[in-house]
């Protein structure tokens, strides 16, 4: 069912192994559904809400009247959420709150020298967008993992954006709209796709004075479609990152239980067919014994198909290394979104990891944890990309402005390194703008 890379012994005889090249990853064609998504955006950008009606029609098979869905629907929606979910909702709140608010950053002043001060103060986006995936199955808790940072960060204006489900009604799934109502989030819109997101970054209105206004920043997870109206409009909005299709790496060794690793294979593969599972171990035991358990265990999972195609993919496999040196040079440059440890001393281990979205450490944290309910954030870089990029968080939606402060003295002690920088850089007016502070009788710029 799953495929085997054995990279045992190959460098004893001397061979350079290419490990990002030698565990490939879902074949995921942004490029292409850029194509698709020019159009819709031009669309949204140039006709409004009559468009957003249009493709909404078109792609959800949806007709709406109203794209924004009313307050008094978002708190029946949650009026009519079953107690155990809400508590769950609640308890996967209050523990994202917890760790995100500890991740509020403090304005910081340097005094660079007597009378110069660089200050750098931390301030929200005004407006963010946040996209709530409901096609293929809907994911209240990446609202969860969307509005907690933001509100934490202090953003002032929170909208959301989801998919109708077919129905008479055009409506996000209740579940969705219930966990909007939890978080106090009042603004929320029946739009999905590529559309949504054109929706935030042009705003979107009507004759009738209806409609969303232009937001600053979008950010959430969706499928391909998604991902390249965030690429194409990325500029005219900030965006947090393309979230491709889920993976998990395990690096494990004889240490592992091999019920749970397989387990926490499958739970990932889940997601999507397109989902990556893949196993690094240097015990050959433990790969036959994780083997076994997936025949048994994904025989008797709900999703067997999607989990199957998943396991069975080019993107999924069990790579075998010399030891556990190799495995976290595998994961390393594997640079998986999420990256469970199961090892002895798997803290240690853990430790020295330096590509993951996030890592999950020892037999009592699995990915599903964090998924839901550890308060870390499960809106985390795909793809490799956690070589250079971080999961969603509260210093997603802020940003750093520099308060420069200098009194005169401050100024006149390193005016002339300005004016001779300025001078090397033949930009003699940025000179010239320091020294008419000192001189009388106005700027000079040494130009004729
Ligand atoms: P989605 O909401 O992302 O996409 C549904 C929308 O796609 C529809 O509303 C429709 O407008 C649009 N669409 C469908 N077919 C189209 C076409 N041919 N042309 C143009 N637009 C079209 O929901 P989804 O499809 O279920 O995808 C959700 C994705 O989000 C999955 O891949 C899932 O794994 C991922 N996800 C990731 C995370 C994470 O944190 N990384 C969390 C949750 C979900």
């Amino acid at each position: 069912m799953i495929r085997r890379i054995d990279l045992r012994g190959r460098l004893a005889t001397g061979e350079v192994l290419d490990y990002r090249a030698l565990v490939p990853r879902a074949p995921v064609d942004v490029e292409a559904a850029l194509d698709a998504v020019r159009p819709i955006c031009a669309d949204v950008r140039h006709r409004g809400v009559a468009a957003l009606k249009e493709l909404t029609s078109r792609f959800d098979g949806v007709d709406v009247d109203d794209l924004r869905v009313p307050e008094s629907v978002l708190h029946a929606a949650l009026d009519g959420l079953d107690t155990d979910v809400r508590a769950a909702l609640d308890e996967s709140i209050v523990r994202a709150r917890r760790v995100h608010a500890d991740q509020r950053r403090t304005d910081v002043t340097t005094t660079v020298v007597p009378g110069g001060t660089v200050t750098e103060r931390w301030v929200p986006v005004q407006r963010v967008g946040l996209y709530a995936p409901g096609g293929l199955a809907v994911y209240p808790s990446s609202v969860v993992m969307n509005v907690v940072p933001a509100q934490e960060a202090g953003v002032e204006e929170i909208a959301v954006a989801s998919p109708p489900q077919q129905g008479p009604d055009g409506l996000p799934h209740p579940t969705i709209l219930a966990a909007c109502a939890l978080l106090g989030v009042t603004e929320v819109y029946a739009v999905g796709g590529a559309q949504a997101i054109a929706m935030f970054a042009y705003g979107a209105g009507d004759d009738a004075g209806t409609g969303c206004a232009p937001v600053d920043m979008v950010t959430g997870p969706g499928n391909v479609y998604v991902a390249a109206a965030k690429r194409l409009l990325k500029g005219v909005i900030g965006i947090d990152a393309e979230a491709g299709p889920t993976e998990i790496a395990i690096l494990a060794d004889a240490a592992a239980d091999p019920r749970h690793v397989a387990a926490d294979l499958i739970s990932q593969a889940e997601h999507d067919t397109l989902a990556a599972s893949v196993l690094v171990t240097d015990d050959g035991a433990l790969a036959d014994a994780v083997e076994a358990e997936l025949d048994v265990q994904v025989a008797a999972t709900k999703h067997v198909d999607r989990v199957a195609t998943a396991l069975g993919g080019d993107q999924s496999g069990i790579v075998l290394v010399d030891d556990l040196e190799q495995g976290l040079a595998v994961v390393d440059a594997y640079a998986a979104e999420h990256l469970e440890i199961h090892t002895r001393d798997a803290a240690d281990v853990a430790s020295r990891v330096r590509n993951a979205g996030a890592v999950f450490v020892g037999p009592w944290s699995p990915v599903s944890l964090g998924d839901y309910a550890a308060g870390s954030n499960h809106v985390l870089p795909t793809g490799a990309s956690a070589r250079h990029t971080s999961g969603l968080s509260v210093q997603s939606f802020l940003r750093g402005i520099h308060v420069v402060e200098y009194d005169e003295a401050a100024l006149r002690d390193v005016a002339a390194h300005v004016e001779t920088l300025a001078d090397a850089e033949d930009l003699p007016a940025h000179g010239a703008a320091v020294r008419a502070r000192f001189t009388a009788g106005g700027v000079q710029t040494g130009g004729s």
